[in-house]
């Protein structure tokens, strides 16, 4: 059974609802025994909440709940970071805090119309980002690498772009993410599934992050028999990061 789940939300983030107690309380009903919260910081100008994430209420909910559920959860202090390549020095000085993971993902290449017709395009353009954030680096996991998969009606093929963001993962230090989220819209896949886990097994890539991306306490964990058994099928190994080293 999964026991880490690194990518949750809480009223800390502009889409999120609960306090992070609430979220502590359902990792625990649902087996969980590492939580991170990983609350947005979307430092890009054009963002509809730009630096709405507060480091300091954030923390002080993190300590109390951190002393609440003491010996029973073992609780993560994390940021999901947007496209930290367009806010490079506001990055580096936001990861000198004392955080124990940094998401980094892509969340905007431009509109998500799953209606588009040409959406496989956009996939390119959405994996050349996720190559870029994968060499400028600074973080620890790597949300959802094919986002765009949430909003499109069509799923995409192995290309080049792609195959090139893979290998660039799989050449550094940083721990892709099995996020489960789309399983709760509907989709009968991960973000990643399949086509992307083979390839990143056959470059060599032995970890894997498990996050349920939760925005309401009640999704913690959501999905992860399903992921649990992707893992088993590749023999990846779960991991979590604690004061920014990997563990497991
Ligand atoms: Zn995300
Ligand atoms: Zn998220």
């Amino acid at each position: 059974m999964i026991k880490y789940d690194i990518h949750t939300h809480s009223l800390f983030s502009p889409d999120g609802s609960d306090p992070v107690e609430a979220l502590c309380i359902s990792a625990i009903k649902n087996g969980i025994t590492h939580l991170a919260i990983t609350d947005h910081f979307d430092a890009d100008e054009d963002d509809t909440y730009p630096f709405y994430y507060n480091y300091e209420t954030h923390s002080a909910a993190i300590e109390e709940a951190r002393k609440k559920f003491m010996g029973r959860l073992t609780i993560l202090k994390g940021i999901e970071y947007s496209q930290p390549y367009n806010t490079p020095e506001i990055f580096e000085k936001t990861v000198q805090l004392d955080f124990d993971i940094i998401i980094g993902s892509v969340h905007k290449i431009g509109s998500y119309d799953k209606y588009s017709e040409d959406n496989e395009e956009k996939y390119k353009r959405y994996f050349r980002n996720i190559t870029k954030m994968i060499n400028f680096g600074g973080f620890d996991i790597l949300g959802h690498i094919d986002f765009p998969a949430r909003y499109y009606n069509n799923y995409y093929t192995m290309s080049d772009e792609l195959d090139e963001a893979i290998r660039a993962l799989s050449e550094s230090t940083i721990v892709p993410e099995i996020n489960s989220s789309s399983l709760r819209r509907g989709f009968q896949f991960t973000l990643p599934d399949n086509l992307i886990l083979e390839r990143y097994a056959d470059y060599g890539g032995r970890y894997i992050a498990c996050g349920s991306d939760a925005h309401i306490a009640s999704d913690i964990a959501a999905g992860f028999e399903y992921v649990e058994m992707l893992i088993k099928k590749y023999g990846f190994t779960p991991i979590y990061f604690k004061e920014r080293k990997l563990c497991y």
